[in-house]
């Protein structure tokens, strides 16, 4: 167990072992290597130890004594690699820890919970009713939370961080919605130390779309990438950013607000207060608004998209003017922050490219040929599940891992 690493360590301190040596800096050293060890396999989930070695820049006989002292205090297995690469996987244990991914959506939330070795091992959406309050929404996530415990069969005591997403900008504290307007009920509270009192872990807030984009860098159809952007379309839409290989949270966190650029001046009134936002255009509600009167009041967008694909006209029509209407935001976007890869996220992804192709006419038509010439368009990989493994990616960032760095 890792906290037996951890008692054992501090009892090697508090005795250091061979009276007039430097046991104190070598223990340091070690600590230190074997923190650079863990961290590069959190950070990248399994690996070999050669792996291991070239990213840490630690030769391979260092790799490999940290590997097994790391293997016999139970914070490391070995397992075979099924995806036939040379020598053995190295990852987290099962018993190093857990980590809790939850993603809040206007009408929904997920709740994750994953291993160390960004593995999900359970998952369960709820959805919520409209004007859904946190502190209620705290409690539903509490008891999914508990039920998926007890069907993973792990105990409570495993968590080790959580990360939160929200529809909303948040600051760079990770603490409070930027703009009440956006997520009405959830103005004014510190989302952070909240959601850490009632899951009893550390937490960390952060917008949604800013999670997508780092689930989907990390493990969906931006892996490799240094500069990408993530477009989602839901209740609300709005981007994230990974620029240099990083994610851009902007001077106040509110980097990638795509969604309330304005379209039309005087088009709709927003719900952020200014009007004619390219949400106002393409936001589900909108989308589906446009085809209440042939198609019925109650059309979802996943019917939506199922009856594009299935050759309805209307449908496929709503379809490429979403993609079209995108195509003009994500042309300025593209312009701006040049990214390799945009990633398009949401249930109307799906549509693949009925949207795609729409959107990347428009782009090529206003982007700067410079900055678009070599751009991919592609849909989410992970579709619905990029903002939630986000939030799993940024709670291991967080994950306090139980060896200290200064030994
Ligand atoms: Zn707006």
């Amino acid at each position: 167990m890792p906290h037996n690493l951890h008692r054992r360590k501090r009892t090697a301190m508090s005795h250091p072992a061979g009276a007039g040596r430097k046991p104190g800096s070598q223990t340091s050293l070690r600590n230190a290597n074997q923190r650079r060890v863990l961290d590069t396999v959190r950070r990248s989930g399994r690996l070999t130890q050669a792996q291991i070695a070239r990213r840490t820049s630690l030769a391979p006989s260092t790799v490999s004594n940290i590997v097994h002292e790391l293997m016999d205090a139970g914070l490391l297995v070995m397992a075979a690699d099924h995806a036939g690469r040379r020598g053995q996987l190295v990852g987290f244990s099962g018993s190093a820890g857990h980590v809790v991914g939850v993603d809040f959506g206007h009408r929904h939330v997920t709740v994750a919970v994953a291993d160390l070795n960004q593995q999900v091992v359970g998952q369960r959406r709820h959805e919520l009713p409209s004007g859904h309050r946190f502190g209620d929404d705290l409690e539903l996530v509490r008891r999914v939370l508990d039920r998926l415990l007890e069907e993973i069969g792990t105990p409570g005591s495993t968590l080790l961080a959580a990360g939160l997403t929200l529809p909303a900008p948040v600051d760079l504290g990770g603490r409070l919605i930027s703009t009440s307007a956006i997520l009405p009920g959830w103005g004014g509270i510190d989302l952070r130390e909240e959601a850490g009192r009632r899951l009893g872990v550390p937490v960390v807030v952060e917008n949604d779309a800013n999670a997508g984009a780092l689930g989907e860098h990390t493990r969906g159809a931006g892996r490799g990438t240094r500069n990408m952007a993530y477009v989602k379309i839901g209740h609300g839409v709005g981007s994230g950013l990974v620029l240099n290989g990083s994610l851009f949270r902007g001077a106040t966190g509110s980097a990638g607000e795509i969604g309330h650029s304005t379209v039309d001046e005087r088009g709709k009134v927003c719900r952020c207060g200014s009007r004619g936002c390219l949400e106002t255009f393409v936001s589900s509600g909108e989308i589906t608004r446009l085809l209440a009167d042939t198609h019925g009041s109650d059309l979802t967008v996943p019917e939506l998209v199922d009856a594009a694909l299935d050759g309805d006209v209307g449908c496929a029509r709503v379809v490429g003017d979403t993609g079209r209407m995108l195509g003009t935001a994500v042309a300025t976007l593209c312009n701006i922050v040049n990214p390799e890869l945009v990633v398009i996220g949401g249930e109307i992804s799906r549509a693949g490219e009925m949207l795609l192709g729409p959107l990347r006419e428009i782009v090529a038509r206003h982007g700067v040929r410079g900055s678009v010439r070599d751009l991919r368009i592609e849909a989410a990989e992970l579709g619905l599940r990029a903002h939630v493994v986000g939030a799993v990616i940024l709670a291991l960032e967080h994950v306090e891992l139980p060896l200290g760095t200064g030994g």
